[in-house]
């Protein structure tokens, strides 16, 4: 379909933009037009630019005229991507890890590791910022790998819990990830049990054989495999059965509408429940996310998710304050134990 749309939107004369290499991924399209937009070849291309970065910045997938407020928002990103290139070598990124716990336990079983750029002169710039540039500028390959090697460095001081790291798509696809992953564990004496990998339900849900693949290859290793996010992207239930997940990470907006009696709270609930009810018939663990307050904890303890990450619990901290709280023997102050399911509506 997309070569198709691709060769169509040629024969219309329609500009592609240098920035259209994920074509296998998403299509994201911009357009500009001479002489409206722009006089020179130059010109027109850095605007289509613009345009297609637009594109990406409200979901990805889509196409767009450029329109010159799209310019502040793609300099700002451009400025973020050259910065960027050297900030693992000035130290400028660490990683941070956030517990999740076992909600019928308190005690922690995974922790999940985050990437944290602090730049000299911008402060602190957040992942949600700074991730999407790294993907478009392909700095993700060595960001990734840079995570993968300090996760599997804590990892092996962390026995008995799994460290979780986020991937992107495009490290799924490099050639020689499976290669550079198994590296790291071996270099570090670390099970493959003791690693999980968060996969957002875009990544999983295509239907593209190497990456199916790499996804044998984890799960035969021993990998976890967690759908991070679920419930916002392309939910393909019949396809989930068939994938080698163990996971699944409700996303955090459904934590944060779950508490109420409104019509909206019911559905949410609702979804949570019979996400729940899924992955019992499929054998997966859920997760909740994005736990801020003790309401919240109840509601999702009584609709059966098995783990729970939030701030109520801990922020993301040091792996030193990990151990801290790994060594903590009393039951947290937020523990209660989980209440019978809430019968279905
Ligand atoms: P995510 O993987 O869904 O991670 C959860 C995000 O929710 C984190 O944001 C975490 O700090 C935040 N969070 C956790 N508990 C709460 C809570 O109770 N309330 C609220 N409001 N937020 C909570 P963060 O660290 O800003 O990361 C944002 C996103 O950036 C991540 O979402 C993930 O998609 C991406 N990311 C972070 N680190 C990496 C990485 O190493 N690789 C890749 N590819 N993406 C990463
Ligand atoms: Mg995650
Ligand atoms: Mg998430």
């Amino acid at each position: 379909m997309s070569k198709k749309l691709l060769s169509n939107l040629k024969s219309e004369g329609v500009f592609i933009s240098p920035g259209f290499r994920y074509s296998f991924l998403t299509l994201s399209i911009g357009i500009s037009n001479y002489p409206e937009d722009a006089q020179t070849p130059e010109d027109l291309l850095r605007h289509a630019d613009s345009a297609m970065l637009a594109v990406k910045r409200s979901g990805k997938h889509g196409f767009k005229r450029y329109n010159s407020t799209d310019d502040a928002a793609t300099e700002y990103q451009q400025m973020l991507a050259h910065e960027l290139a050297g900030a693992i070598e000035r130290q400028e990124i660490s990683l941070v890890f956030q517990p999740i716990y076992d909600l019928r336990t308190a005690k922690i079983v995974k922790v999940e590791s985050l990437l944290r750029w602090t730049h000299p002169t911008l402060g602190r710039i957040s992942p949600t910022d700074f991730i999407p540039v790294a993907e478009h500028s392909g700095l993700i390959l060595s960001l990734g790998h840079w995570v993968i090697e300090q996760a599997c460095l804590s990892a092996s001081a962390w026995k008995d819990i799994q460290v979780c790291v986020n991937l992107s798509a495009l490290q799924l696809l490099q050639h020689s990830f499976m290669e550079d992953l198994n590296r790291e564990i071996q270099k570090n004496g670390l099970s493959p049990t003791h690693l999980a990998l968060e996969i957002t339900e875009t990544m999983l849900m295509r239907d593209d054989p190497h990456t199916r693949y790499i996804l044998d290859e984890l799960n035969s290793l021993g990998i976890d495999l967690i759908i991070d996010d679920f419930g916002i992207g392309y939910s393909n239930f019949n396809r989930l059965r068939t994938l080698p997940v163990q996971s699944l990470k409700i996303d955090q907006s459904f934590t944060f509408n779950i508490v109420g009696q409104s019509v909206e709270h019911l559905y949410v609930q609702q979804i949570v429940r019979s996400t729940v009810n899924l992955s019992q018939i499929a054998d997966l663990q859920v997760t909740a996310e994005g736990i801020e307050t003790a309401e919240q904890l109840d509601m999702v303890q009584s609709l059966g998710c098995h783990y729970g990450q939030g701030y109520l619990f801990s922020r993301p901290c040091s792996a030193e304050q990990i151990d801290v709280l790994l060594a903590q023997s009393e039951l947290p102050a937020w523990f209660r134990p989980a209440t019978p399911a809430v019968p279905p509506t």
